[in-house]
């Protein structure tokens, strides 16, 4: 069998992935980057509207405190504050140094980096590169995994002597050595062969998990196999509950269901409109956040050219409650023809300037749904688009409570808590990768001795058996089954009954998932490698619906029909999902949350913290300030 020794290995080539090799290879540790899809093209790089951080290139009020204060009240006061503050304070150092690398982001007329509004923020702090930021962050981390190869050649004869990319190679298992982690296996997608990787660090960035759902933003390879590994490893993870839909996906035609409408074109002056015409976002500002929302059109449209006397349109406020806002409209029927809303742009910005602002938008609806968006308004509606959930790390190093095991970006848990703010996850990539990719190596020089991976025989039975399974049952229908199950009854809208129906149904799909077989061989076979995926999306599917039935609250991006209110005791709560003692599934445990730090706390008005804090929470605040 093919076998590799590395230093590190990273597990995943999207922006997390590649921050984190990079950042190990820096520090001097041969390191491998895998990745089940090619190589460029992951998650990242679909990302349209940009970075957030917090440079104060177009209002120069913006800084790392009132950027922290967004991404709290984004995530109603859950996330984890250590990871939103190191978030605030260092995503500005790394889009310079994105820049330094290479990126070419567009510019204010004075030349600096430009920065556009997104919902949640309240000023704009975007870095962009039109709508195709997340293109320029890949190409930009690529050209910079080039540039260190070109060293290593130079000093070593060989590019690939400390970095090395193992493009259309799934990992299916994390190996160990007692407690401690000891590499990876896996399988290349083509031929089917498998690969050992012998490390005493990897690095989990494998992204989403979208793929439990029927309609979503992710394309096929987001099957939730870091959340997964991670669990099967002995790790756990926090937030599971927490799935944003985002509010504005194609919802015409049929086959691209569910791809993104990007909030930019929120941002950029597009409202949200019913079929009766009206601006139905007025209608739906939480009292959490009226003081901050405009209430008139005509003060929501002068925000766009005066934001020091308007206050914003609510068509920016947190993706949340615009996607419940949609739902409910066309719940209501007021929806558009095909089940959405209407986005119009057209009527806001001339032709020039959309085209300008939003080029992949334009070509999108042209190409796919044949519709010109500097003419007429897009039909939108809520996808499910991104987990807040995942392994729970350390803030500062990433690491999992596996010893050797990290993470980094969407497959890890907290930074972002009940509902991540457009823009917060590629500056979250940059920051928790390159800090994952510090905490491996120095995780790595502390060890001792290296670890010897055993439990490689198990995991190639394992990923063989569905090939050994004649006249099993068909994994596409598994995984439909599944998906219809998770967008029906562990929604945008929950309640207790359907999603105990949909744990019944997960559990169905387990014993089924056993039986799952493919035809023909292991040269590239889809159905195999979907039969191979299915245990992942069960996994996840399972952490979301028991998590969503013990909170009994609604935050964020879990919306309990019959716990409509947000709760401050919930607030206080994490719920933990760990594999089960017995092999039977995930366990998920309640676990309280540490209280902010009162330098941080003392950022907010006792008045806001109210609407979220638990009075002995708020005696705490006072001592801070005092
Ligand atoms: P990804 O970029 O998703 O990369 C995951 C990597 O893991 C891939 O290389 C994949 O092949 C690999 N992988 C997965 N499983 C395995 C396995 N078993 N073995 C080997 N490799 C594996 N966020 C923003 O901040 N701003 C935006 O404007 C924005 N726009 C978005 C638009 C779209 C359409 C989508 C889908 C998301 C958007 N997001 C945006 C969210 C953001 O892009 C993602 O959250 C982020 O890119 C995730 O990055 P990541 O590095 O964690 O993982």
């Amino acid at each position: 069998m093919e076998r590799h020794e590395y230093d590190v290995v990273v597990i995943g080539a999207g922006g997390a992935g590649l921050r984190a090799a990079i950042e190990a290879r820096q520090q001097g540790k041969r390191t491998a980057i895998i990745c089940k899809s090619l190589f460029g093209k992951a998650h990242t790089v679909m990302a349209e509207g940009g970075a957030a951080a917090a440079m104060g290139n177009v209002n120069s009020d913006d800084n790392w405190m009132v950027h922290f204060r967004d991404t709290m009240r984004g995530g109603k006061f859950l996330n984890n504050w250590r990871m939103a503050e190191l978030h605030a304070k260092e995503a500005p150092d790394r889009v310079w140094e994105l820049e330094e690398w290479g990126a070419l982001f567009d510019r204010t007329k004075d030349g600096k980096i430009s920065q556009r509004n997104f919902g949640g923020h309240e000023y704009p702090r975007l870095a962009h590169v039109g709508d195709r930021t997340g293109l320029e962050l890949i190409r930009t981390l690529q050209q910079r995994v080039v540039a260190l190869q070109q060293e290593d050649e130079r000093e070593h004869g060989d590019p690939e002597a400390f970095i090395k990319v193992f493009a259309e190679c799934t990992i299916t298992r994390l190996l160990k050595d007692g407690d401690a982690i000891a590499g990876a296996f896996g399988y290349w997608r083509e031929t089917g062969d498998f690969i050992v990787f012998d490390a005493p660090a990897v690095v989990l960035a494998t992204g989403g998990i979208g793929k439990s759902y029927v309609v979503t933003s992710n394309s096929w390879e987001y099957t939730g196999d870091g959340h997964a590994l991670a669990v099967l490893a002995g790790a756990k993870l926090i937030n599971m509950e927490f799935i944003q839909f985002h509010p504005t996906g194609m919802v015409w035609p049929p086959s691209v269901r569910g791809i993104l409408v990007t909030e930019s074109v929120r941002g950029d002056g597009g409202v949200l409109r019913n079929s009766e015409g009206r601006r139905f976002m007025f209608d739906y500002v939480p009292d959490v956040f009226k003081d901050k929302y405009a209430t008139t059109e005509e003060e929501g449209d002068r925000w766009y050219t005066d934001q020091a006397n308007n206050r914003r349109p609510p068509e920016l406020l947190p993706r949340d409650e615009v996607a419940r806002a949609i739902n409910s409209e066309v719940k209501a029927g007021r929806g558009s023809p095909q089940g959405g809303v209407f986005l119009d742009v057209s009527s806001r910005l001339p032709a020039a300037e959309i085209i300008k602002r939003l080029p992949s938008m334009h070509h999108q609806f042209k190409e796919l749904a044949d519709v010109d968006i500097t003419r007429e308004p897009m039909q939108v509606g809520p996808t499910c688009h991104y987990i807040m959930g995942g392994v729970e790390v350390d803030a500062d190093t990433g690491a999992a409570s596996v010893p050797g095991l990290f993470a980094a970006g969407e497959v890890s848990g907290g930074m972002h808590g009940s509902n991540r703010l457009g823009g917060n996850s590629l500056s979250d990539l940059l920051v928790f990768g390159r800090r994952a990719g510090l905490g491996a190596s120095a995780y790595v020089d502390g060890l001792p001795a290296r670890p010897a991976a055993a439990e490689v025989a198990d995991a190639k039975a394992e990923a063989l058996a569905p090939l050994e399974r004649t006249g099993g049952e068909n994994p596409y229908e598994v995984h439909h089954e599944l998906q219809r199950t998770m967008n029906d009854l562990v929604g945008i809208i929950r309640k207790a009954g359907e999603i105990s129906e949909a744990l019944q149904v997960v559990e169905k799909l387990k014993e089924r998932s056993k039986n799952t077989g493919s035809s023909g061989s292991r040269v590239y076979n889809p159905g195999w490698h979907l039969a191979i995926d299915l245990r992942n999306m069960l996994l996840v599917s399972e952490c979301v619906a028991r998590a969503a039935l013990l909170r009994e609250e609604s935050r964020g991006g879990h919306t309990r029909d019959d716990f409509p209110v947000m709760s401050a005791d919930w607030r206080q709560k994490l719920l933990v999902c760990a594999a089960a003692p017995d092999g039977s599934g995930v366990t998920v445990e309640e676990k309280v949350q540490p209280s902010m730090r009162g330098d941080l706390i003392s950022l907010f008005e006792r008045s806001e913290l109210e609407k979220y804090l638990t009075e002995d929470e708020l005696a705490e605040y006072d001592a801070a300030v005092k």
